[in-house]
Formats: structure tokens, C-alpha cells, sequence
């Protein structure tokens, strides 16, 4: 099933993400954490789909997609000239990911779109007792950094993999990383950012004793 839904606002986070927010359609349920295929309405555009996380939470009665344009992407540029009241079509909500209890959320770039969708489903207290690591190239392409810190009550620890700056991690995550900021493998990890480094991670987490069943992400 397929649904078209108009455009209420659009707002610029950075210079190359857009938070687009839209009707909702009724009765369209979907689990916090989950993506759905998105298209323009219009007619040369209608059938390049692409998955976008929704962002907003499950109890909003809209919905919020948080979308990276991409200077040579050929359908993210096609986002940039969206204005309100334009509209788009999605399908079904998908996804493995949805929250399963306290935990750490993994995130890389625009990976951190389903947690935020969750983060907003969650209770303050039940927000506190987790943890987030999110990687970035530079901290301009941080989503929504002090919001972040205040709903994470600041056990966020936020790293750059091409810029150095104080407060700010540097580089990637490996093992050691890992091993140095988590105290205690026996708990869910979310995982949610680009194939590789989800592949990565992954493996380098069960290696330090997580549980495969407690990996909560797309692959
Ligand atoms: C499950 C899932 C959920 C997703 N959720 C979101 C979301 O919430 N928000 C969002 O913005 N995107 C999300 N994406 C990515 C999105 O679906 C598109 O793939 C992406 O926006 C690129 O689309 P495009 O057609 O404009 O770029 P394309 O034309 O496919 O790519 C053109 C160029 O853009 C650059 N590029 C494209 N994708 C990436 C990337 N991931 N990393 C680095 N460079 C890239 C590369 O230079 C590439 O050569 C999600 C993907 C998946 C699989």
C-alpha cells in the first residue's frame, strides 16, 4: 500500500539537511526505529523510491524525515527543491530496528534517524539510562547535537573522523574504543549508519563478549 502525503514544513538543520515534516496518514502504524520507501508526487519522480528512517515518533499524529542532500545525489537534489504543500508518496513502515530495553545506540551521519524517532518515544528517565556514540566526518554534520546531549543527559560522546576539535572524539571506532568507553557487553547495542561500519562494528562487538541477539540493526 502506498499513501501520498503533503508537505506542512520544511526546515534547514545545516546547510545539506533538511527536516521534512508531513501529514500522517490514518491508521499508518509504525514502530519507532522502522523506515518507509519515499518518493516525490510528481511525474518523472513517482518511482525513484528510496528508504528514509521516520523521525518522528510513533505517538505524533505526522510525520518527520531528516534527509542529507547529497551535492552528487540524484534524488536528494530533488529533495532540496521540495517546498511546502508539495507532496510525496510512502509506502509501508519496514525495519528490524525498535527499542528492546536500556542500552547503547551506535550511530554514524544520518544512522541516527531511527534513535531519534525512539528518543522521542521514551520517557526522561528511561532516556537516561542510555548511552550514545555518533560518528561524524565534521561536527557541522552533527544532527541535532544539543538536543542529543540534553536527551542523553550528556552520556553521548560524539566523534569526528576528519576534523579535530576539543570536547570531540577523533578518528573511527575499534576494539580499544570500544573496550575503553563501555564498561558492560551484556546489554543491547543499536546499531544504525553505513553498511560497513554496521558490518564492523557488529563483528568487533560480539568479539568483546555482546550477544548476537542483543544487536539490535538493520543487517
Ligand atoms: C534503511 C535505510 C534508511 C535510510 N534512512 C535515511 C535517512 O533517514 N536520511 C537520509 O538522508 N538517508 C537515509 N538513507 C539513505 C537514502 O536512502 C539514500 O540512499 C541517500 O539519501 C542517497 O540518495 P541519492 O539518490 O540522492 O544518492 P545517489 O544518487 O544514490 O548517490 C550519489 C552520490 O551521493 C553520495 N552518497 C549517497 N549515499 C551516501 C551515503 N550513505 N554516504 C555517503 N555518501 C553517499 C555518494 O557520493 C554517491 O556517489 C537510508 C538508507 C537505508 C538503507
Amino acid at each position: 500500500m502506498e499513501y501520498i502525503i503533503k508537505i506542512l514544513e520544511i526546515e534547514s538543520l545545516s546547510e545539506n539537511i533538511k527536516k521534512i515534516k508531513t501529514e500522517k496518514p490514518k491508521n499508518y502504524n509504525f514502530v519507532s526505529g522502522q523506515h518507509a520507501l519515499v518518493s516525490i508526487n510528481k511525474l518523472e519522480l513517482k518511482y525513484k523510491k528510496r528508504p528514509f528512517s521516520i523521525s518522528s515518533s510513533d505517538k505524533d499524529d505526522f510525520l518527520e524525515f531528516i534527509i542529507k542532500i547529497y551535492a552528487e545525489g540524484k534524488i536528494t537534489q530533488q529533495f532540496n527543491n521540495l517546498k511546502k504543500g508539495d507532496a510525496l508518496i510512502i509506502g509501508e513502515p519496514k525495519g528490524k530496528i525498535s527499542y528492546n530495553g536500556k542500552g547503547v545506540f551506535i550511530a554514524g551521519g544520518t544512522g541516527i534517524n531511527p534513535f531519534i524517532s525512539i528518543i522521542k518515544y521514551l520517557n526522561k528517565s528511561e532516556m537516561k539510562k542510555n548511552f550514545l556514540i555518533y560518528l561524524n566526518k565534521t561536527q557541522k554534520e552533527i544532527i541535532l547535537e544539543s538536543e542529543l546531549k540534553k536527551l542523553f543527559d550528556n552520556n553521548a560522546i560524539f566523534i569526528l573522523s576528519r576534523e579535530k576539535k576539543v570536547g570531540y572524539g577523533y578518528g573511527h571506532i575499534d576494539k580499544n574504543f570500544l573496550k575503553k568507553n563501555i564498561n558492560n557487553f551484556n546489554q543491547n547495542f543499536y546499531l544504525c549508519g553505513p553498511f560497513k561500519m554496521i558490518r564492523e562494528l557488529k563483528q568487533t562487538l560480539i568479539e568483546l563478549g555482546a550477544k548476537q541477539e542483543k544487536i539490535i540493526s538493520e543487517i
